[in-house]
């Protein structure tokens, strides 16, 4: 008997989040796109809409077990103007250098609940992290030093909570940064001593508050992060012995991931919030006076976001249709595919016609103005029939977008940002 012939089916991207008004124009911030390209005064431009960031947050807190704590990760979007909105409405803020801590103070966040990550921090970034306030997760038994010398100096505690390289990782992750040689964290099996360090500083100005791990990025598995979340759990409670004061303050990592490519779909809170209620559980017992986080970057903010460029030609090689825009690899290196993909594949994009109702669709290619074949935004895909003149966007682009891209290469001009 012959296999009966099933249609192949292609994989579709999860659908994105920003509405249509009623005549099928995108709307971003409530706002049209035609409206909005004319008011920023030009392409290429990013967009975020304030509404989608609200939502988010409040859908995430709407999930999971009240109390526990959410901090914004900024280096996934460092906007100062966003970084404000977010400041607002999260418990915490993420940085990871001096310049993303002096982004953070001015958007006013309550530098109690700043934290401080990073391999390779300066003698004078530690130093600015004392007088600011925050809570620096130590890296290297050297940064201890620097940090009591900078709290003799100041007159100030030094808060300080180590962070941890665990001995797992979180699996399928798309960016591992635990388990194994790595330049973050202190290895687990390594804390014990540096936490006799830490205790015989406490004199020098060292307060000790707690752990913080991170096991690993983009993850769309509820599982794998249920099971990282434990286990770091697990991990933070047997260190937690050797300790030199009570543990305020424990950062389960994050990792939560969005859908961007062809059959991903968005992850499974609910899960993810049950594991979180038993840890929550836990630790009212074992660690009476910790206060357990998450820190979400792309989460929070990469369906927020839209990278909107507009098609400068229209071309035809071979067969293939190329819309070549003025946007590209320079200001989006992550849809190019060359931000930690390995395969490129790519994000959910649309071109949106200008001026004129077009019905056609047809498989396109976006591709930038950059002269190399990695300035691409979208391979072959079934769009709206684009000419010159129309916009195309990107959707998915709220994180790890401008921030992460080369806009120096090949000296096009900068793209804008504005928060809607
Ligand atoms: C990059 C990073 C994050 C944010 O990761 P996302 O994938 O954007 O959520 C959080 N914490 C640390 C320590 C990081 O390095």
């Amino acid at each position: 008997m012959s296999e009966p012939i099933v249609p192949k089916r292609t994989l579709e991207h999860a659908p994105v989040l920003f509405p249509r008004d009623a005549n099928g124009e995108l709307l971003v911030g409530g706002q049209r796109l035609s409206v909005l390209a004319e008011r920023v005064g030009q392409t290429p431009f990013y967009a975020y809409d304030r509404g989608l960031l609200t939502a988010r947050v409040a859908e995430l807190r709407a999930a999971l077990p009240q109390g526990i704590e959410l901090h914004y990760a900024m280096k996934a979007n460092p906007m100062p103007a966003l970084v404000q909105w977010m400041a607002g409405l999260v418990d915490g803020i993420d940085v990871a250098s001096a310049g993303e801590l002096q982004v953070a103070l001015n958007a006013g966040a309550d530098p109690h609940e700043i934290s401080f990550a990073g391999p390779g921090k300066r003698d004078i970034e530690l130093g600015q992290a004392v007088a600011a306030g925050v809570l620096v997760n130590v890296e290297t038994a050297r940064e201890l030093k620097v940090l009591a010398a900078a709290s003799q100096r100041l007159g100030l505690p030094a808060r300080v909570a180590l962070r941890v390289n665990p001995d797992f990782e979180l699996k399928g992750s798309g960016m591992r940064m635990s388990g194994g040689p790595k330049q973050f964290g202190i290895d687990a099996e390594a804390v014990p001593e540096v936490l006799t360090q830490v205790g015989a500083l406490a004199g020098d100005g060292l307060a000790f508050e707690g752990f913080h791990l991170f096991a690993g990025s983009q993850n769309l598995k509820a599982e794998a992060i249920c099971e990282a979340q434990q286990k770091s759990y697990e991990l933070a409670l047997r260190l937690a012995d050797s300790a030199p004061a009570p543990v305020k303050f424990l950062n389960l990592g994050g990792g939560f991931g969005i859908p961007y490519f062809p059959g991903e779909t968005r992850l499974n809170l609910a899960s993810i919030s049950d594991n979180l209620a038993a840890l929550q559980q836990r630790a009212r017992a074992d660690l009476a006076q910790a206060k357990l986080v998450i820190e979400l970057g792309r989460y929070f903010v990469g369906e927020a976001g839209v990278y909107v460029s507009r098609v400068v030609d229209r071309k035809i090689s071979r067969g293939q249709v190329f819309l070549v825009a003025d946007g590209g690899l320079h200001h989006h290196l992550s849809a190019s595919g060359n931000f930690g993909q390995v395969v490129r594949k790519n994000y959910p994009a649309s071109v949106e016609p200008q001026g004129r109702n077009e019905t056609a669709t047809e498989p396109a290619s976006i591709v930038g103005p950059l002269c190399t074949p990695l300035d691409l935004l979208a391979d072959r895909m079934e769009m709206a029939r684009g000419d010159v003149g129309d916009l195309t966007v990107v959707y998915q682009s709220g994180a790890y977008g401008r921030s992460a891209s080369p806009e120096g290469f090949l000296g096009h001009p900068s793209a804008a940002e504005v928060i809607v």
